[in-house]
């Protein structure tokens, strides 16, 4: 008796919040698509799907049953065809690492093998994710030399226990001499700085780069020309290069290293269009 009460409410409340599911705007889709790590449609099945009213984002979520059975486990008795593998790009990288193989890890060997057994890097590099901007082919450092994180912006957040972790790591463990933060012309980090967004996770990442646009927007006047636009920006990003390394500053094991004298911190820029790479004072 006591069940019934239950289950029949249960189950109208369910076929209900089923059938509204379309109707309900409670988010954005390829928002929760991000969210979810899933690949993206632009239409949800006519019938079924998980509304989830608030979320710990404060948003709610719409979650095709489609979707979410292709994110279960494998029950073994499911004869669905597997989904379609691009695996182009897949094969271009393992084929550029027979190349790689043949060619340059194969000319220096004995250096490839003593790496292989332990790494003494003197820098840790903090760089931009963008893809043009890799430490390695910028400075022709070679294998071992650098120990590397980057992240979009190449912030110092104030409190991340990733950066935190990668900190005491190379000044503990692997003794490193130099931090470099580099920043680097058309940061899409930068950019988005002046944007109104409304991802869940980009606006919290940026917070702690948008003191150097504040910075710089009450150091000159506003930019009229495409001129003074595109120096407005590379001011930016030079003066998130300076804010990170204030950040970094915040972090005791750094300070205490900087202080003894056993690290020193540079702020570098590197330049999209002209290759070249260059101190931040
Ligand atoms: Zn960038």
């Amino acid at each position: 008796m006591h069940l019934k009460k239950i289950i029949w409410p249960t189950l109208v409340l369910l076929i209900g919040v089923i059938s509204t599911a379309q109707a309900v705007p409670v988010f954005s889709w390829d928002g929760a698509v991000d969210l979810l790590g899933m690949k993206a449609t632009n239409t949800l099945p006519a019938m079924g799907a998980i509304v989830v009213p608030t979320s710990m984002y404060g948003q709610g979520l719409v979650i095709p049953f489609s979707q979410v059975q292709s994110a279960l486990p494998d029950n073994g008795g499911d004869q669905r065809e597997e989904p379609a593998q691009n695996s182009t790009l897949v094969e271009e990288l393992l084929q550029g690492n027979q190349k790689f193989r043949d060619g340059v890890y194969n000319s220096s060997i004995e250096r490839n093998l003593e790496l292989s057994a332990g790494q003494d890097p003197g820098v840790l590099w903090i760089g931009c994710s963008d893809s043009r901007s890799d430490p390695e082919r910028i400075t022709s450092a070679g294998p071992g030399e650098l120990f590397v994180t980057r992240n979009v912006g190449n912030i110092v957040p104030n409190h991340d226990w990733s950066l935190a972790t990668v900190l005491e790591y190379s000044i503990n463990y692997l003794n490193v001499r130099e931090i470099i933060i580099c920043g680097h012309s058309d940061c899409g980090a930068m950019k988005a700085l002046d944007k109104d967004l409304h991802d869940p996770y980009i606006p919290l990442w940026l917070n702690d780069a948008r003191e150097a646009k504040t910075r710089v927007d009450s150091r000159y006047p506003r930019p009229k020309t495409l001129e003074e636009i595109k120096e407005r920006n590379r001011q930016v990003e030079l003066e998130n290069v300076r804010l990170q390394v204030e950040h970094l500053m915040t972090y005791p094991s750094i300070k205490t290293a900087v202080n003894e004298g056993r690290v020193h911190i540079q702020g570098l820029y590197y330049d999209l269009a002209t290759g070249t790479l260059s101190r931040v004072t």
